[in-house]
Parts: structure tokens; C-alpha cells; sequence
């Protein structure tokens, strides 16, 4: 399945999703970006808010057909391609299908949650209803180098924070010891 032939026109879009992803690291989400195609055009676009809007469902994919269904005037997608930058989980799969989009290109493999070629293969999937033409690994690198970098900063963030609170631990400790050394 894995395609390294792109025209400029699909590096395009998976730029646009990439600028999505980038728009999520920015506000300190997980950098994931999705952008749907209608005709040549821009229909929907979407980053993971699933942090600042406390909701589950609300990674990128998810956003981008929301808003292609709304734009759109149809829940049903049948001449659009999807562009995300990370391989779409169990329930972005479900709603590719769901809002039956023939064509999906991602960027790099999630081997945690990925359920297109990963862990499972919903979008090709012949027992279902609808199945999706997949193209894998479109600007793989660029969306893979987002996720290291993002989840590196997280942990380092962390690390600083765990060590913060140790010395404020270790602070609080001390001070009774100070005390009794004076009387
Ligand atoms: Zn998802």
C-alpha cells in the first residue's frame, strides 16, 4: 500500500494538514492535522482540541468532516479525499466510513492506536459497506518529526515539574531541621 509517488497538488493538501497539526502544538495539543478535499477546494479543516475543549471525540479528522459535512450541506463526502497527518484511530476510521469518504491519505503510522494499516484495517475492510482507497506515508517524516518533538518537549516539561516539586519537597523538610539547630 505504501505509495512514494505524490503529485505537488497532494504534497499541497498534506501541507495544509501539516499546518493544522502545527496549529495544535502551538496551543499545547497533540500535533495532528486533517484537511478534506472537495473539487480541488479546501472543504473542512481540523486539529486535535481534545484538551482545551475536554472532549474525547474531538481529534482532528473528526473537526475536518464536521466542518466538510457543514460546508457541504451533506453528510455524506463522496467526492472528497482526506489528508491527516498521523494514520486515523478506531473512531476517526468509523466516521471516515460513516461519512463514506473514498479516499484517505495519511502521513505516518500510529502503532499504538492506528486502525488502517497498524492495528487493524477498517478502511479496507470488505465486509463493511464502504471501503477507502488508502495512500500511505505522504510526508510521513514531517508528521512523525512533529509528534517526536512534541511528545519530547512534554516529557522534558514533565521531568522539570516532577523536579520542581522535589526540591520544594525537600525545602519543606529542611526548614524544621534549621529551626532545631537553633535552639
Ligand atoms: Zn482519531
Amino acid at each position: 500500500m505504501r505509495d512514494t509517488s505524490y503529485a505537488p497538488l497532494q504534497r499541497h493538501y498534506m501541507e495544509e494538514a501539516l499546518f493544522e497539526a502545527d496549529q495544535a502544538a502551538l496551543i499545547g495539543e497533540v500535533p495532528i492535522g486533517a484537511v478534506i478535499v472537495h473539487d480541488g477546494q479546501i472543504v473542512g479543516r481540523g486539529h486535535n482540541l481534545r484538551e482545551h475543549a475536554n472532549d474525547a471525540t474531538l481529534h482532528a479528522e473528526v473537526r475536518a468532516i464536521e466542518e466538510a459535512c457543514a460546508t457541504l450541506k451533506s453528510w455524506r463526502l463522496e467526492d472528497c479525499q482526506l489528508y491527516v497527518t498521523i494514520e486515523p484511530c478506531l473512531m476517526c476510521s468509523g466516521a471516515i466510513i460513516n461519512a463514506r469518504i473514498p479516499e484517505v491519505f495519511y502521513g505516518a503510522r500510529d502503532p499504538k492506536a492506528g486502525a488502517v494499516d497498524s492495528l487493524y484495517q477498517t478502511l479496507t475492510d470488505d465486509r463493511l459497506n464502504h471501503t477507502v482507497t488508502v495512500h500511505e506515508g505522504l510526508m510521513a517524516k514531517d508528521a512523525g518529526e512533529r509528534m517526536v518533538a512534541f511528545f519530547k518537549a512534554a516529557r522534558k516539561r514533565q521531568k522539570a515539574a516532577k523536579k520542581a516539586r522535589k526540591a520544594k519537597k525537600l525545602a519543606k523538610m529542611t526548614q524544621p531541621l534549621d529551626r532545631s539547630d537553633e535552639s
